[in-house]
C-alpha cells in the first residue's frame, strides 16, 4: 500500500515532498497539456517553496531521460518478448507509448527530482489539521 509519509506517494501522486497534504501542480490532470507542468510557488499547507531556485527544475531532464529509456525498454519487452510482435511493430509501440505517456513522465521525473533533495516531515504534515 502507497500512504502519506512515504517517498512514492509523493512521486506518484506530485505531493507537496514535505507535508504530502497537497499537490504541487495547479492542475490535477497532467493531461491538460497548457498547465502539465504548472508547479505552484509555495506548498498551501506547509509553505514550503518548490522551486528552491530558478533553475531548479532543468535538473529534472536528466531523471526523464532515464524514465524515458526506463519506459522504451518495457514497452519492446512486452511487445517483442511476450506478444512476439515484429522488431517494428514494437518500434512503434515505443514511440506511440513514449507519446502517450509524456506529460506522466514530465511530471513523475519532477516529482521524482523534487524528492531527492527534500524530505516528508511529519511535524509539518501535521501542522495542517490545526488549521
Ligand atoms: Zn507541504
Amino acid at each position: 500500500m502507497i500512504r502519506k509519509g512515504m517517498k512514492l506517494y509523493s512521486i506518484l501522486f506530485g505531493a507537496c515532498p514535505k507535508c504530502h497534504q497537497e499537490s504541487m501542480y495547479v492542475e490535477k490532470n497532467p493531461y491538460k497539456l497548457s498547465s502539465t507542468i504548472k508547479i505552484n510557488d509555495n506548498c498551501s499547507h506547509c509553505g514550503t517553496k518548490y522551486r528552491m531556485e530558478p533553475s531548479f527544475f532543468y535538473g529534472s531532464m536528466y531523471v526523464s531521460y532515464g524514465l524515458g529509456v526506463a519506459f522504451a525498454v518495457t514497452t519492446f519487452v512486452i511487445c517483442y518478448d511476450i506478444f512476439e510482435l515484429s522488431p517494428m511493430s514494437s518500434f512503434i509501440a515505443i514511440i506511440i507509448t513514449l507519446i502517450v505517456l509524456f506529460p506522466v513522465m514530465m511530471r513523475l521525473s519532477r516529482n521524482i527530482w523534487i524528492n531527492l533533495f527534500m524530505k516528508y516531515d511529519k511535524s509539518l504534515a501535521q501542522k495542517s489539521k490545526a488549521k
